[in-house]
């Protein structure tokens, strides 16, 4: 082949297609579709992917490709097609989908170099690559390109005899600890001791610790064993007594875990019903999907587990997906527990190295299971036998930048393709899922039984209202107080859940009631206690906390609302006894912090887990009793038409961590709107009473099930231009879809300025419509000029699931 057609890195509307390059003459033999190369693109040099092979060039004087940056494929021939099938169905540009598939380390700087593996012998290597190897089982790939012999490594790594490994350049992918050593010998530290201040008792304890043992520890370790603080190693350290140093740890982060294997457990007879079709399907290799719906603690996960154990007796592969995975640990150890090495877990908790890692087990197929979060659904398996995607209901399998798929849509994709089942498992299933398995699109199989006959936990619901009546102004009702009391005198453990964080603690003055805005956003700051500051949450502007009012001068002007550090000061007031452990963005934000903390609580190190929705998923802590919902209501009320159904799915969730065990579980839900369908009905734990009456709401106001949703944002430093062409966009739209389409708006987002850019939206409710991408493409095209300038952004979401 002469000629290869590559997709540019320039994501552009001009550059969304493919140019041609000549090969030269020295890789013909090495070059295919799903390669890297950098090619020359005007003046620069730029990334490519090449997607096809072919022998005539259809323009003359082609330029030749620059250089190679893969030596075997990253992407596979299915994997371009998903390509393409992103560019239709999400509208983005080719160049994007390709990037969404693999790992973003493998879009940084990085130095690359070819390793022998170690099952493999110098001897058996070609004689030139033996030649320049020598000794060392590495080489730098740039060495091999100055001698051009690429094509010679090429033929061993196809041999499976060397790999390609990529080391990230980007600093912070190297994880460094501190930890410290004693500078001086043990005797010398007994005299020191002697003259040390009696006051200075926690650095003779740190000094009588390393008398007798006497090596480097980490500082973290040591402070755990000391239970003091980080000042007293620091003093040392000043006094030259300690010697402080950074290391490096290494990057897998389940390495030095040993998980207790586990065997598969004699299945239920409603598990064995659930499994059979699923089974079926596995041995017919025909696809299907099931709707796996299943109560919380009914035994999905096990069904899932052995579902997959038939897959790999086949010698196939299985892709489980769970929600943003970091934040079950629980999940990643029964998996690991169950399948061991042959599993890789990809998830956003990673750093870009770990996950480069993991994704290398997968493409060089030393793994045949992968747990991962969203972008798993990409994992370059080529032999697929199942895809479960476990809480189907999650909206974080909707990836809100380009390209903006839905996993369940890739999911299905793949399963076609490779003739295997696909299973989405939920207690509280998405009404479009449920619609589809009413409708025999999906199979529907259910588990209605919790495991062992474990009763679902009582919910009560309290009337916020009515206790502000009997004069209680606290965030807790008294029946919640009460009970907290009771599990702390029990020593069995709560969990105090509070609906997302975000504008409830906002500022605002209370004698004129100017509140805090973002000055680039339309959103009021939400106030950070450790750091005294303000912070926008959508452009990151921070700011100082200010003393007076700037509108009026008052000095009134005050915090409101529920943050979880509020009601962890709260907690401290009321119930000072209790330990809590409070879990949110801020205090989970360092690695590794989500486990730390989870752990703690599992060992039974604090009475009560205080937390955002980040809590609501996958826990399961048998000592747990009583589950209290702070707010309930605070999502029913977002401008978006999912707020019922989210707010039924959360309560039904959080209500599973309680009484999972021997003891029996009891939740509290606190709300101002005690009468609203979706808080009353999950207290009852009753999907199915649920789904009919939101069915009947989605149905009247023309929503999904009923209807397809596209949402077009329309946004521009120019309040008058941004109005503009959105108008534009609605009059051509009205103009050129059919008359039983419904076209809402323009109107100003729910959030009507973003970075100092104001937002107005259209949205396009269908039932049918052929050509809508086609249409929508067109207007990206009409637009494509001020787009590249970056003055406008249009952003075109099909099946949106943000509304804002
Ligand atoms: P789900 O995923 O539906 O919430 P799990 O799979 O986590 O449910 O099961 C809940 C509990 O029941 C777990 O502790 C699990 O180990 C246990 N379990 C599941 N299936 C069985 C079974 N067939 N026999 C005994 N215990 C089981
Ligand atoms: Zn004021
Ligand atoms: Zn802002």
């Amino acid at each position: 082949m002469r000629v290869a057609s590559v997709i540019v890195d320039v994501p552009a509307m001009q550059t969304d297609r493919t140019f041609d390059y000549l090969i030269p003459e020295k890789w013909k033999e090495i070059i295919q579709p799903g390669m890297r190369v950098a090619v020359p693109f005007g003046p620069r040099k730029v990334q490519g992917f090449v997607i096809k092979l072919k022998n005539e060039p259809e323009v003359e004087r082609l330029k030749e490709i620059h250089s190679l940056l893969d030596l075997t494929p990253v992407l596979n021939e299915e994997l371009l097609q998903i390509g393409y099938w992103l560019t239709e169905k999400t509208l983005c540009f080719m160049i994007s989908a390709l990037q969404a598939m693999l790992p973003a380390a493998m879009r940084a700087k990085y130095d690359k170099e070819i390793k022998l593996l170690p099952t493999s012998r110098l001897d058996e290597l070609e004689p030139a690559v033996q030649a320049l190897m020598d000794e060392s089982t590495s080489i730098q790939w740039n060495e091999i390109e100055k001698r051009d012999l690429l094509h010679v490594f090429q033929k061993d790594i196809k041999k499976g005899f060397l790999e390609v490994v990529y080391h990230v350049k980007n600093k912070t992918n190297k994880k460094t600890m501190k930890q410290v050593e004693p500078a001086i010998s043990s005797s010398e530290i007994d005299d020191v001791i002697k003259t040390l201040p009696v006051q200075a008792s926690k650095q003779k304890e740190a000094l009588e610790y390393f008398k007798t043992n006497h090596a480097p520890i980490l500082i973290r370790d040591l402070l755990n064993i000391l239970g003091s603080t980080e000042s007293t190693i620091k003093s040392l350290v000043k006094k030259g007594l300690l010697l402080e140093k950074n290391i490096e740890v290494y990057r897998d982060p389940y390495k030095d875990k040993t998980f207790q294997r586990t065997v598969p457990l004699p299945l239920t007879n409603e598990q064995e019903k659930v499994i059979s079709p699923i089974l079926a399907s596995i041995d017919d290799e025909v696809h299907n999907v099931y709707l796996m719906y299943g109560v919380t603690g009914s035994g999905k996960t096990e069904v899932y587990m052995q579902a997959i154990d038939e897959v790999l007796k086949r010698g196939k592969e299985a892709i489980v997906l769970v929600p943003e995975i970091s934040l079950t640990p629980q999940m990643v150890n029964r998996f690991k527990g169950r399948f061991g090495s042959q599993v890789a877990v990809l998830h956003s908790g990673l750093g870009a190295g770990e996950k480069y890692d993991e994704w290398r087990k997968i493409h060089r197929k030393e793994v045949s299971v992968v747990v991962g979060a969203r972008s798993a659904i990409f994992a370059p398996f080529e032999n697929i036998g199942i895809i479960i995607i476990d809480e189907e209901h999650e909206s974080s399998y909707k990836q809100e930048d380009n390209p903006r798929y839905h996993a369940r849509d890739v999911a299905i994709f793949r399963g076609e393709i490779h003739d295997c089942p696909v299973v989405l498992g939920s207690a509280t299933p998405t009404l479009e899922s449920f619609a589809r398995a009413s409708k025999n699109v999906y199979e529907l199989v259910t588990l209605k039984e919790r495991v062992n006959n474990r009763p679902l936990p009582t919910v009560e619901i309290i009337d916020m209202r009515e206790e502000l009546r009997n004069g209680n102004r606290s965030m807790f009702s008294e029946a919640l107080y009460a009970k907290l009391l009771d599990r702390l005198e029990k020593n069995e453990q709560s969990v105090l859940f509070l609906n997302r964080r975000g504008h409830s603690s906002f500022v605002m003055c209370r004698d004129c009631g100017y509140v805090m805005n973002c000055p680039h956003c339309d959103i009021s700051l939400t106030y950070h206690k450790s750091s005294h500051q303000l912070k926008c949450h959508y452009c990151a502007y921070e700011t100082q906390m200010p003393h007076v009012c700037p509108e009026c001068n008052s000095e009134h002007i005050r915090f409101f609302g529920t943050g979880t550090q509020k009601v962890e000061e709260e907690l401290a007031k009321m119930i000072p006894q209790a330990r809590v452990i409070r879990m949110d963005v801020d205090t989970t934000s360092r690695k590794g912090a989500h486990e730390k903390l989870l752990r703690e609580f599992g060992e039974g190190r604090a009475d009560i887990l205080l937390g955002t929705q980040m809590i609501a998923k996958g826990l399961d802590f048998p000592n747990v009793t009583l589950v209290g919902v702070l707010t309930a209501d605070t999502m029913l009320h977002l401008p978006d038409f999912r707020s019922s159904e989210k707010t039924f799915q959360l309560l039904t969730q959080v209500s599973g961590r309680a009484g999972r065990h021997e003891l029996l579980g009891e939740v509290v839900i606190q709300t101002y709107t005690p009468e609203h369908y979706s808080i009353t009905l999950a207290s009852h734990h009753d999907y199915d009473g649920f789904y009919q009456n939101e069915m009947m709401i989605r149905k009247l106001h023309a929503y999904p099930p009923f209807y397809y949703l596209a949402l077009i944002t329309v946004s521009h430093p120019e309040l008058t231009r941004t109005i503009d062409v959105a108008e534009k966009i609605t009059t051509y739209l009205r103009k050129s879809l059919s008359n039983k389409t419904i076209i809402l708006g323009p109107v100003a987002s729910p959030i009507p300025r973003i970075n100092d850019r104001y937002r107005y939206q259209c949205m396009i409710k269908y039932k049918s419509e052929q050509n809508l991408n086609k249409l929508l493409k067109g207007i990206l095209d009409r637009y494509q000029k001020e787009i590249a300038q970056h003055s406008l952004s249009l952003s075109i979401d099909l099946n949106p699931y943000i509304m804002m």
